[in-house]
């Protein structure tokens, strides 16, 4: 079953408005086992919108449409459905009457234009919508179905499922089918590198399907298959994550929604060990994530802001190198936070040609255990600072599963 949502609305093609309805349809429907194929925006113009239409029930059994259905002059869904398939408009008494007592409900009298609200394309079912005066309704063109519902996004999610997935369902036969994810989580690796190493296990097409979604720093394998039980899907699942597993290694931090720190404040709990950390550039946003559990093992951390201020930290000059005065920072700031581990995070930012460049250092250091990494990386400023303390609290949980 191959399905193509049609999203319809000039404010939508401008950009003016986001549209959300398109992901809140693709996740639901995808939920109940049926491929989204495409999707399409069109704007307020009858013969686009038929033209949209036209072509989408050529490539996928099942169409869904938001938005236009609502009283005014530029919402041309109903006609431009009724000129595709060759019907008149049909008046419907049970929706005029519905849409009245809407109107009556909130003590006005119900305006001239609402009427066009209670006509659908001849033979079309018509879906109620008990949140407002659009109802959506139910089309056959040929083999392929079309399915019209509105626009706001309040109503859409409530015809959606109190009336349109248990219809798709029975019709379907949908039932049982089960879609189920599994999310590996990656970090340290560039995306063109985690492909290099998986793209021929990555498919959306065979069951279960394999795919990449990166963003700065963080890579997400998503692992998807459709089985009769979740235990079915679990035995899909299991040996392609076994294989992928093998391949990535340690690169892999979590499973669904497991964050980075999430992971370095369970490793740090497990051996209860505590943390004290020394950051510069990254101005606190390793402090904030490692905060962000109640259970953060965090005992103190410092922001330098200045690269002058750290001798007077260090109580001594600052070593010669990056690297050691990374590796100062970490001793010291273990010790004045009467913690187990330190972690120093330190780099300087300066405008190059191109944007902003750090070279940056990281530093582990604690009894029978230590890491260091350094690296160089461009970028604006909140981007370097969201990959300092992602590669920092990397580097510590390499150094945590390591020792
Ligand atoms: P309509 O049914 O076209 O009259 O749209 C009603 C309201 O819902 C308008 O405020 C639209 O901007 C909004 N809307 C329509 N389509 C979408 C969409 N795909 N995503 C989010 N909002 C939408
Ligand atoms: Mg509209």
């Amino acid at each position: 079953m191959n399905c193509e949502i049609v999203t319809i609305g000039s404010e939508l093609l401008l950009g003016h408005t986001i549209d959300t309805n398109a992901s809140y349809l693709a996740r639901k429907l995808n939920l109940i086992g049926l491929h989204i194929a495409f999707h399409t925006t069109v704007g307020d113009n009858h013969v686009q919108i038929r033209d949209v239409l036209s072509q989408a029930v050529k490539r996928a059994d099942l169409v869904i449409t938001t938005g236009g259905l609502g009283p005014t002059q530029d919402d041309l869904t109903r006609e431009a459905i009724a000129d595709l398939v060759g019907v008149s408009l049909a008046f419907k008494r049970e929706l005029m009457d519905h849409i009245e007592s809407i109107f009556r409900r909130l003590g006005y009298r119900m305006p001239e234009n609402n009427k066009k609200q209670a006509f659908i394309p001849a033979g079309a079912i018509p879906i109620p919508n008990e949140t407002g005066t659009a109802p959506g309704f139910i089309v056959e063109k040929g083999s392929r179905l079309i399915i019209a519902l509105p626009g706001v996004p309040k109503e859409l999610k409530y015809i959606l499922n109190k009336e349109v997935l248990p219809y798709l369902r029975k019709r379907f036969r949908l039932d049982g089918e089960l879609i189920t994810s599994r999310v590996l989580k990656v970090t340290g690796m560039g995306e063109s590198k985690v492909d290099s190493q998986i793209k021929d296990l990555i498919d959306t097409t065979t069951n279960p399907s394999v795919g990449i979604l990166a963003s700065p720093g963080d890579i997400s394998i998503r692992i998807t298959a459709y089985a009769k039980s979740a235990e079915g899907a679990q035995d899909l699942i299991r040996p392609v994550e076994q294989e992928i597993r093998s391949r990535l290694g340690t690169s892999i931090y979590g499973v669904d929604d497991d964050t980075l720190e999430d992971v370095v404040i369970n490793l740090l709990n497990k051996r209860g060990d505590t943390l004290s950390v020394l950051e510069t550039f990254s101005g606190g946003e390793l402090t904030a994530r490692l905060q962000r559990s109640p259970s953060s093992p965090l005992h103190k951390s410092i922001v330098i802001g200045k690269r002058e201020q750290i001798p007077s930290f260090l109580g001594k000059k600052s070593p010669p190198t990056s690297g050691e005065i990374a590796e100062a920072l970490a001793e010291k700031i273990r010790d004045k936070g009467d913690s187990s581990i330190g972690l120093a995070l330190l780099g300087t930012v300066h405008l190059a040609e191109r944007g902003y460049e750090v070279g940056a250092h990281v530093v582990v250091s604690g009894e029978a255990i230590g890491r260091s990494y350094a690296w160089k990386m461009g970028g604006d400023l909140p981007t370097l600072q969201n990959r300092g303390a992602t590669t920092a609290l990397n580097t510590l949980r390499l150094a945590l599963i390591s020792r």
